[in-house]
């Protein structure tokens, strides 16, 4: 089976989100049709959104997966509810770890539960930093060289944790 590389977000912003991300890049390994090609620093960033939740902890991971895009989807999503994440009505509020593809392959999807390109990654430091970091020559669909998308987005507060 043909194997694509994909890149994953990692965020949390509760429960020792640095101890959220360790499990998640764990559990994440642990499925037998992925395997990490690579894994960024953590970064710390300022809430999008609600001000009134603490800071986030991100990283990008990169792996290599025979998993088609939306089985992916769905197995991030129960790491996502086994680690403890709450549905809720307010967009963007806290949560224990958010897991979003940001790129498979060099694919463009658009269907109703999945975006690739991530929608928001361009505007997103804590996306492209990381990103970049993994990945300096990177060209993302659509939107081009990831050194471009970087030196066009501030740092919005992001912080590389050492
Ligand atoms: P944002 O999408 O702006 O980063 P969020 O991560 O808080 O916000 P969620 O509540 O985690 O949003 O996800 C909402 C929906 O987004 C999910 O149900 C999922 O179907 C959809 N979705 C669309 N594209 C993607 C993608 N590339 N990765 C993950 N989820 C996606
Ligand atoms: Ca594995
Ligand atoms: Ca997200
Ligand atoms: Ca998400």
């Amino acid at each position: 089976m043909t194997k694509v590389i994909v890149y994953i977000g990692l965020g949390s912003n509760l429960a020792t989100p640095e101890v959220q991300i360790k499990e998640a890049r764990q559990a994440i390994n642990a499925l037998s049709a992925i395997q990490e090609t690579a894994f960024s620093s953590l970064y710390r960033s300022p809430p999008m959104g609600p001000q009134d939740q603490p800071d986030y902890v991100n990283a990008v991971m990169a792996v290599e997966t025979s998993l088609p895009a939306l089985e992916l989807l769905h197995c991030l999503q129960k790491i996502e509810l086994d680690h403890g994440r709450v549905r809720k009505d307010e967009r963007w509020g806290a949560r224990t770890l958010d897991l979003d593809i940001l790129l498979y392959g060099q694919q463009v999807i658009q269907q109703p539960d999945l975006i690739v390109p991530h929608y928001g990654m361009a505007e997103r430091a804590f996306v492209l930093y990381p990103l970049q970091e993994i990945a300096p020559s990177l060209q993302v669909p659509e939107l081009g060289y990831i050194a471009t998308l970087v030196r066009h987005c501030p740092l919005d507060g992001l912080v590389r944790l050492a």
